[in-house]
C-alpha cells in the first residue's frame, strides 16, 4: 500500500465522477476548498455518460434526456460558458398497432386537438391537469431544492420549515393541498383518472409513474413518480425535455469543467477499494491499486448500499443503521438498448421525418398493456412486449452520428435484476432481452432489424457491472414514500451527514433522489459548507 503523491494537500476526496459527484466538487472548490475526485472508469458521468461506442457513432449510454437539471445549478455553475447545450424535445410520439398515433406536442393548443381526435373530454380537461401539475410542481421545487425537511427536530429553524410549507399548502384556495397528500398515495392511472378517460392518453402520460421502479401503472405510490418527472423545467417550462448536445455526457463534462476551473483535480481510472475509517472517523480512501489518498473528508456519490455495506463495512456501522441501509431496497426494473441504424427508422404508422420525431417515442399502447409487462417482471422475467422510452438524438444533433445514420436508444422496462434464474445468469439471456426489444420496435418500424449497425444491450446486470449502480437501480434506490425526503437514505440520516464523522454522501441515494438533477451534489456541498465541516 502505498500514499499517492499529494495526499496531504486535500480538504476533501470525492467518491465517484458521475453528475453528482462532480457537482458537489464543482461547489466545494468554488467555495476555495482543495477537492479531488476520484472515478472507477474510463470515462467521466457516471449514469449520464456519451460514449463512441461505434466508430462514429456516439450514445449517451444510460440516461438519454434532460429536464430535472436544477436551473439555479445552471447559473451558479455558470455550465452553458463550460459547454452545456440543451436541444428542447418538440414532441412526445405515440405510435399505436391500429395504424394511429397520438402526438403530445410542446404547443398545448396543438396537443388538444390531436388528444380530441380521441375524447373531446379528455382535450377538455388537459388545460385543468396542466394547472394542476404546475401547482404541484411549485409545492415540490420547495422541496427539492432545499435539504429534507426533519419532522423529528424541534429546532426553531426547522418548525418553521414545516410550518412554511404546510402554509404553501393552506393558502391554496383550491382543492390541491388535497391533492399532494392523494398523489403520494395514488396509483399513476388512479390519478390520471381524476381527469381523463381515454386509455390512448392516460398509458403513454402513466408511464412517467414507472421509470426505474419495480412497480407497475396501477400500483400505489406511482403518481408520486410521475410528479417526479414533471418537476423538471427548461427556461421555466415545466414538463420540458431536453437532448444536451453530443448526449448526456455532455451536462457531466460541462460540470467537471467548472470544478476543474475551481482548481479541482479529477482522476478516471481511479477506483476506490474502501474508505479509511480510524476511531469511527473517515480520513481517506484506498485505491483499488493499493495507493492511499488522505483527506478529512470523505464525500461518497454512489449509492448507499456500496457506501456504507461495501466501501464502509458494517463492522463500523451501528446495527440499527446497518439493518436501515441492508433494508433499503434496489430492485433495478430497466435495461437500455442503443442501437446504430443505417438509416432513419420507418414507422409505419406515420412514415418519414418529421418534428413528431424529434422527442420521445413511447411504445405504451394501452395500459392493460403495461400492466401485463409488469406481470412477467413480478415472475422473474424480463417483459416479452416491454415498455420502451425510444429518442433518435441524430435527428436533431448532428455530432452523434455520421451523415444519414442514426443512433436510436431504447430505454426498456421491465428487465427485473432478479430473474428467475438469478441475476448472474443475465449474460446467458442478455440477447434474448435484446431480441424482445427489437421484435416489438419491430412491429411499429418493419424495416428495423435490416437496418442496425450495432446494438449495445444493457441488462441490470450490466449497469451494475459496468457503472456501479447496485442491483441496476438507476436512481440509486426507490422513489418510493418510505425511501424519500428525511428518510432516504435511512431516517435520520437524509441531510448528507453519516453516522461516520468525516463521511458524507451526495449521490441520487440522498435527498431529492434520482435523475439528472444535480440537487443532491448541490446540497450535500452548501450543507458542509454552511456547517463549516470542511
Ligand atoms: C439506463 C438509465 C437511464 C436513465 N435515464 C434517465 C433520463 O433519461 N433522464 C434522467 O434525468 N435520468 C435518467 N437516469 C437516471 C440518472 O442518470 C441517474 O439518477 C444519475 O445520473 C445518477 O447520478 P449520480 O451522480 O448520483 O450517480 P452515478 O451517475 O451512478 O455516479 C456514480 C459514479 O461513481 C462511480 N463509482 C462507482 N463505484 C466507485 C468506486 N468504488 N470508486 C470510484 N468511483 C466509483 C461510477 O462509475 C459513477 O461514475 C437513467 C439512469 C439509467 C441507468
Amino acid at each position: 500500500m502505498s500514499e499517492h503523491p499529494h495526499s496531504s494537500h486535500y480538504d476533501a476526496i470525492v467518491i465517484g465522477g458521475g453528475h453528482n459527484g462532480l457537482t458537489a466538487a464543482a461547489y466545494l472548490a468554488k467555495a476555495g476548498r482543495k477537492v479531488l475526485v476520484l472515478e472507477r472508469r474510463h470515462v467521466l458521468g457516471g449514469a449520464a455518460v456519451s460514449e463512441e461506442l461505434y466508430p462514429g457513432f456516439t450514445f449517451s449510454v444510460c440516461s438519454y434526456v434532460v429536464s430535472l437539471l436544477r436551473p439555479h445549478i445552471i447559473r451558479e455553475l455558470e455550465l452553458a460558458r463550460h459547454g452545456l447545450e440543451i436541444i428542447p424535445l418538440e414532441a412526445s410520439f405515440l405510435p399505436l398497432p391500429n395504424g394511429d398515433s397520438l402526438t403530445r406536442w410542446s404547443d398545448p393548443e396543438r396537443t388538444r386537438r390531436e388528444v380530441a381526435r380521441f375524447s373531446r373530454h379528455d382535450s377538455e380537461r388537459l388545460p385543468e391537469f396542466s394547472l394542476a401539475m404546475t401547482k404541484l410542481c411549485w409545492l415540490a421545487k420547495r422541496i427539492i431544492d432545499e435539504p429534507a425537511p426533519d419532522p423529528a427536530s424541534l429546532a426553531p429553524r426547522e418548525l418553521l420549515k414545516l410550518l412554511r410549507l404546510g402554509r404553501t399548502m393552506k393558502d391554496d384556495p383550491t382543492d390541491l393541498r388535497w391533492l399532494n397528500f392523494k398523489l403520494l398515495t395514488m396509483s399513476a392511472v388512479d390519478f390520471l383518472d381524476l381527469w381523463f378517460e381515454s386509455d390512448v392518453l392516460k398509458a403513454p402520460m402513466s408511464v412517467s409513474g414507472i421509470i426505474g421502479t419495480f412497480l407497475g401503472v396501477r400500483s400505489p405510490g406511482t403518481a408520486y413518480v410521475l410528479l417526479h418527472h414533471y418537476m423538471g423545467e427548461i427556461d421555466g417550462a415545466f414538463r420540458a425535455w431536453g437532448f444536451s448536445k453530443g448526449g448526456t455526457g455532455g451536462i457531466s463534462l460541462a460540470i467537471a469543467n467548472a470544478a476543474r476551473a475551481h482548481g479541482a483535480e479529477i482522476l478516471e481510472q481511479s477506483g476506490v477499494e474502501r474508505v479509511l475509517v480510524h476511531g469511527g472517523k473517515a480520513n481517506g480512501v484506498v485505491l483499488e491499486n493499493g495507493d492511499t489518498v488522505r483527506a478529512s473528508t470523505v464525500i461518497s456519490s454512489v449509492d448507499p448500499n456500496r457506501t456504507f455495506l461495501r466501501l464502509v463495512g458494517e463492522e463500523h456501522l451501528e446495527d440499527e443503521f446497518a439493518a436501515q441501509i441492508r433494508r433499503y431496497r434496489l430492485r433495478g426494473s430497466s435495461g437500455k438498448v442503443n442501437l446504430a441504424l443505417d438509416r432513419l427508422p420507418e414507422f409505419s404508422c406515420r412514415p418519414g421525418d418529421g418534428p413528431h420525431l424529434h422527442g420521445d417515442i413511447a411504445i405504451a399502447p394501452s395500459i392493460d398493456y403495461l400492466e401485463r409487462a409488469y406481470d412477467e417482471a413480478k415472475y422473474g422475467d424480463f417483459s416479452e412486449r416491454p415498455y420502451i422510452n425510444v429518442v433518435i438524438p441524430s435527428l436533431v444533433d448532428p455530432t452523434v452520428a455520421p451523415p444519414g445514420k442514426h443512433v436510436m436508444s431504447c430505454f426498456v422496462q421491465y428487465a427485473p435484476y432478479d430473474i428467475k434464474e438469478g441475476p448472474e445468469h443475465w449474460p446467458e439471456r442478455r440477447e434474448a432481452f435484446g431480441d424482445a426489444v427489437v421484435d416489438t420496435l419491430a412491429e411499429y418500424i418493419p424495416g428495423l432489424r435490416e437496418s442496425i449497425l450495432y446494438r449495445q444491450v444493457l441488462t441490470p446486470w450490466d449497469l451494475e457491472q459496468e457503472f456501479g449502480l447496485t442491483e441496476g437501480n438507476i436512481f440509486h434506490g426507490e422513489l418510493s414514500l418510505d425511501q424519500l425526503l428525511f428518510l432516504r437514505p435511512a431516517a435520520g440520516w437524509a441531510r448528507y451527514r453519516t453516522p461516520i464523522e468525516g463521511l458524507w454522501v451526495c449521490g441520487s441515494g440522498t435527498h431529492p433522489g434520482g435523475g439528472i438533477m444535480g440537487a443532491p451534489g448541490e446540497l450535500a456541498a452548501k450543507t458542509m459548507l454552511q456547517s463549516r465541516a470542511l
